[in-house]
């Protein structure tokens, strides 16, 4: 099998540990790749690797492809449905990282962490104000695993929870006492701080624009740790300079690293706390995907080949 991205040692321990045969190539090009993955039974990848179309028409071999993580939405899953090619993926390995680091960046907003952690790093003793979470509202949208655990922290601090999401979730927001709703602009009407946590599909590109930061109250805290291209850099910079987003905490931005003049803008701009992409990096996260991962390529690759 192909290893194209890096890893942790333990997946690749217990991919070696079940007997097959492992090229780790952490950082092929695209080019190289193309030229040797019909040699393959197996594709595993993180983020970085697209396994689009034109990947998987080549790979003449390939069975199963892994992705080391959360997201799918690098690879082109309907390509490889009608290959026959299996996809696995270790879906729930990150909720409770992702879920501690999106809390994490809405008390960073709310408190101001970065222009005080600025101030601080430039000799001036000087307070920023900020305010509590207890009482407000979050509007989470998205309500699946990662959103549901968000809310469930949050509840805990106080905050009032207005869930979103495209499928009917209201018995599992009524459990956790938050409210449900089909409408997004209702939510953000409504929200306090907006936190994100759908796939990225083509529904959800761009699904934050300038008419819904137009919904949204003046002074609201965005948080982003879904994927960038659900938010529109180009609004998100309008509605920061409108004093409709008080600040904004974007884990992932529509390139990374950022390429637009826009996503640049808005990593070095004062009201925006931007990290590298760090959501499921954890160890206890890591652990998880590296076991699920390898478990789930080893069971799909037996019943691949026991197909044959
Ligand atoms: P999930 O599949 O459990 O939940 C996603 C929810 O979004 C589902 O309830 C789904 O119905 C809903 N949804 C889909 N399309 C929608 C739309 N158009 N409008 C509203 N809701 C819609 O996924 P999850 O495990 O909670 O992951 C959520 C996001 O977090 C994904 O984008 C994933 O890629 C991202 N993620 C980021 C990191 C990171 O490092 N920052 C790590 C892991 C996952």
């Amino acid at each position: 099998m192909l290893v194209t991205d890096h890893v942790a040692d333990l997946l690749l321990e217990r991919l070696r540990g079940a007997g097959l045969e492992v090229d780790y190539r952490p950082g092929i090009s695209r080019g190289e790749l193309l030229r040797i993955v019909h040699g393959y039974d197996a594709l595993v990848v993180r983020s970085r690797t697209r396994v689009d179309r034109e990947v998987i028409e080549r790979a003449e071999r390939l069975k199963v492809i892994a992705r080391a993580g959360v997201g799918l939405d690098n690879i082109d899953v309907e390509a490889a449905r009608e290959r026959g090619i299996r996809v696995v993926n270790a879906p729930a390995a990150a909720t409770q990282s992702v879920a501690e680091l999106t809390i994490g960046l809405l008390i960073a907003a709310a408190r101001r962490l970065a222009e005080s952690l600025e101030l601080a790093r430039g000799g001036v003793w000087k307070k920023v104000m900020g305010f509590e979470l207890y009482g407000k509202t979050l509007a989470v949208i998205g309500f699946g695993r990662i959103g549901r655990r968000v809310a469930e922290i949050a509840r805990a601090i106080g905050m009032k929870i207005v869930a979103y999401d495209v499928v009917d979730l209201s018995s599992h927001a009524e459990k956790i006492g938050a409210e449900f709703t089909r409408d997004l602009h209702e939510a953000l009407r409504r929200a306090d701080a907006v936190t994100l946590h759908v796939p990225l599909t083509p529904e959800t590109w761009h699904l934050i624009g300038r008419r819904e930061f137009e919904a949204m109250k003046r002074g609201v805290i965005l948080v982003n740790t879904s994927r960038g291209p659900v938010v529109d850099s180009e609004a998100l910079l309008w509605a920061l300079e409108e004093g409709i987003v008080a600040a904004a905490a974007l884990d992932v931005l529509e390139h990374e690293p950022p390429a637009t003049e826009a996503e640049k803008r808005l990593v070095s701009h004062p009201r925006v706390f931007v990290t590298t992409h760090i959501g499921a990096s954890t160890r206890e996260a890591q652990q998880r995907v590296a076991e699920e991962t390898a478990r789930k390529l080893i069971e799909a690759l037996a019943a691949q080949c026991g197909a044959d």
